[in-house]
């Protein structure tokens, strides 16, 4: 089992499981991304620019500069864009670095490194991405719709964690007593609560150790199937359609937004 992950390490296929703390945890998910989205009333354009730095994002391996939106989706200018991206910025889908306002993260990607890392080996044109926690990793192959390798360490003992997700199951996995603590602790942005919080570990022991020194441990530990499940509802819609408005008003002319 800690040998080289391969088809002799596969230890069975773990689909998705809905149990109750994975459907509880999942309802609680879903006001922050999707189900936030939806509420804030997006506008078009706004959903268009959502969309496509998510679609970049594995393209590019990371976020694709202001140019290329400014570009790629003919926004009128650097202005308009910057209003766009602070508005993503306030309702959580993404987040503006603080001094250099480049976007850090629009989740479940991040721009910066981070200890996952999701490769996709069926994808010629992908390249690596880095996942902004353990439950965006496991998310990442429902909302591209690729089969996704992700690579990890135990968040107490710094050990490999090896992932592979192919058809909307893992296939392979090692260590083999993998688990997946989800903080539930959550303030403004999820980026700086909860993520750092949402990590893969070696064995449910070392989850009890981390958890010791841990200003707020709160939430649950779940196994593979669990944080799959969670995963895949959380991301899977990610890159439908949000806006209800967005054919019925392509031609209408933008207001400014005043806020
Ligand atoms: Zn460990």
């Amino acid at each position: 089992m800690r040998g080289n992950l391969g088809a002799t390490d596969q230890t069975g296929t773990i689909g998705p499981k809905a149990s109750e703390t994975a459907r509880e945890l999942l309802s609680m998910a879903e006001s922050m991304l999707g189900g936030r989205l939806s509420q804030a009333g997006i506008r078009p354009q706004e959903e268009a620019v959502r969309r496509y730095i998510l679609t970049q994002y594995p393209l590019l391996g990371r976020a694709p500069s202001r140019q290329e939106i400014v570009a790629a989706l003919g926004l009128r200018s650097a202005d308009e864009l910057q209003r766009i991206l602070e508005r993503l910025h306030s309702i959580d889908s993404l987040y503006l670095d603080n001094a250099s306002q480049e976007i850090r993260l629009a989740y479940p990607f991040s721009t910066v490194p981070t200890k996952h890392v999701v490769r996709f080996p069926d994808w010629d044109e992908a390249k690596p991405v880095y996942a902004q926690c353990a439950v965006d990793a496991l998310g990442i192959p429902f909302m591209v719709g690729h089969n996704a390798s992700i690579g990890s360490s135990c968040a107490h003992c710094g050990g490999p964690i090896a992932i592979e997700v192919l058809d909307g199951a893992i296939v392979a996995y090692q260590l083999a007593e993998t688990v997946v603590w989800v903080g539930t602790s959550r303030s403004d942005h999820a980026a700086t609560s909860c993520c750092p919080t949402m990590n893969f570990f070696c064995s449910s022991p070392h989850v009890q150790a981390w958890r010791q020194p841990q200003p707020d441990p709160t939430g649950h530990e779940l196994n593979l199937g669990e944080a799959l499940y969670l995963a895949k509802g959380i991301f899977e819609d990610l890159l439908k359609v949000h806006s209800r408005t967005e054919l019925s008003t392509r031609t209408r002319p933008q207001s400014h937004d005043q806020r």
